[in-house]
């Protein structure tokens, strides 16, 4: 059995991603005592999906790796992973946190050797990489995962190939009769860290995902490139698996649009922007993009970032709202149709592969807590004094990049804190 401490000074951190682990990491080094619940097997959010960060375009393990240096360093802090939030009751300096804790069939033993893997032929969907490439039914999500231990997939339970990953393992640290947990935690405040999703690209009726191969999302793309990836850091295009050289980015899909999200999501221009310089890193002068956008909205020291991008021979701009995609059979390539409006011509432009810049919505329906939460039109937690104890962080807040989500992460924890201040006072 988990056993984990908590009380009235507790500072709960829903969302193991960046922002949920600076906010967790500020907390504790000030002296707080933190529990990170995560839903995942491990942390690093969506972030640790990314092939490469603007504007720096430094890999996502470099800041991975510091903050687990900080983690490692933290003894206030308490990580739980495969653990999500059941029910919140109470109110400032007083909330009861219901936690379900999933088992992992794998305890502190594993060395993450993989021989539970080599041992088992089963394979499933590999969420990491959104479905693109399958993985074993005994995995490591990733490699830099934090912790660095295996799962075995609750589908493995009760089959023969459960037993085999037993057998394999030469450090007991398979146990098949885990069962899942309720912790209930006593917590002063809460931060809210739970993120964002991709919109989902199959409610473009227009764009096509579901229909056409080589139409995928910004997201995927991400994982594509990734040397460690379902294709070992090639662009390849879903319906023939030939690299794709001439690729269509299509921005606002499924955003600023009343059909689907209302909202700018602020984070995919520079997404797009960044994913056409992988082109340049991949095929050199051979690589040519597109880039279809209403208009584009890099701000602040992001301007350079774009301005850079506009020098490209080989990016083209294009302003528009493509109107629908259209495949063309005998090649699979995507046919792209619309009205340049920089003149008002019309155009049907075939690309190898159209990458679809889809907007950023909120991961977590707060609607469903019991507790009341202040959510915006789009369900963004919003910073409003009715939430009492309860604070968002990061994307939970609103579509932010990396740098913005951190500072907002350490403004939450520093509210926490003096929440849980303020109890200690009282009290004392
Ligand atoms: C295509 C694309 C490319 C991008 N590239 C860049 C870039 O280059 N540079 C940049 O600065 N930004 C980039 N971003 C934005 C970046 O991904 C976000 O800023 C970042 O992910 C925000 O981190 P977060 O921790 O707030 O949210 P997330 O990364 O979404 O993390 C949230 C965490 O909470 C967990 N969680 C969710 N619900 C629960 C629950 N109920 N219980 C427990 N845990 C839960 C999730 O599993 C996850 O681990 C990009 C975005 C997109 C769409
Ligand atoms: S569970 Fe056992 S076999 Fe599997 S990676 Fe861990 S130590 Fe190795
Ligand atoms: S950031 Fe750019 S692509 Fe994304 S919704 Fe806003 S304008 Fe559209």
């Amino acid at each position: 059995m988990t056993e984990v401490v908590a009380t009235n000074q507790t500072i709960i951190v829903v969302g193991g991603g960046i922002s949920g682990m600076t906010a967790a990491l500020e907390a504790a080094e000030c002296g707080k005592d933190v529990i990170l619940i995560e839903k995942n097997p491990s942390l690093g959010g969506r972030v640790s999906q990314l092939y490469k960060y603007f504007p720096k375009l430094c890999h996502p393990a470099c800041g991975m790796e510091i903050n687990l240096r900080r983690i490692k360093a933290n003894s206030r802090l308490r990580i739980l992973t495969q653990a999500e939030v059941a029910a919140v009751s109470g109110d400032t300096g007083q909330y009861k946190v219901s936690v379900k804790l999933a088992p992992r069939y794998v305890n502190e033993n594993c060395t993450a050797c993989g021989a539970c893997a080599q041992a088992v032929t089963s394979e499933f969907p590999d969420e990491f990489n959104y479905g693109l490439g399958k993985r074993k039914g005994a995995y490591l999500p990733f490699n830099m995962a934090y912790p660095q231990r295996y799962v075995i997939d609750p589908r493995l339970i009760g089959t023969p190939e459960a037993e085999k990953a037993k057998a394999a393992c030469q450090y007991q640290a398979i146990d098949l009769t885990q069962k899942e947990q309720t912790l209930e935690l006593q917590a002063g405040a809460i931060i809210w860290a739970t993120g964002w999703k991709p919109y989902d690209a199959n409610k473009i009726r227009p764009y096509g995902y579901d229909r056409i191969p080589n139409v995928i999302t910004s997201v995927e793309l991400e994982r594509m490139m990734d040397a460690m990836g379902p294709t070992g850091g090639k662009i390849l295009r879903p319906s023939d698996g030939k690299e794709a050289k001439n690729i269509a980015f299509i921005q606002c899909a499924g955003s600023r649009d009343h059909n689907y999200l209302k909202h700018c999501s602020r984070i995919c221009c520079m997404a797009s922007l960044k994913q056409t310089t992988y082109l340049r890193e991949r095929y050199g002068d051979d690589g040519k993009a597109t880039v279809y956008y209403i208009d584009i909205r890099a701000i602040d020291r992001f301007e350079d970032f774009y301005q850079k991008v506009q020098q490209d021979k080989n990016v083209t701009f294009i302003k528009s709202k493509v109107a629908n995609i259209v495949l063309d059979k005998a090649s699979g390539n995507p046919v792209l149709h619309g009205v340049n409006t920089e003149g008002y011509k019309r155009y049907s432009n075939p690309h190898d592969l159209v990458v679809l810049a889809v907007g950023m919505e909120p991961s977590m329906d707060f609607s469903k807590l019991a507790i009341k939460i202040a959510v915006n039109e789009e369900g963004f937690i919003e910073a409003d004094p009715s939430n009492g104890g309860m604070f968002a962080a990061g994307c939970a807040s609103d579509a932010l990049d990396v740098n913005r989500a951190v500072q907002h992460a350490t403004a939450s924890a520093l509210r926490a804190i003096q929440v849980v201040n303020r109890v200690a006072r009282v009290e004392g």
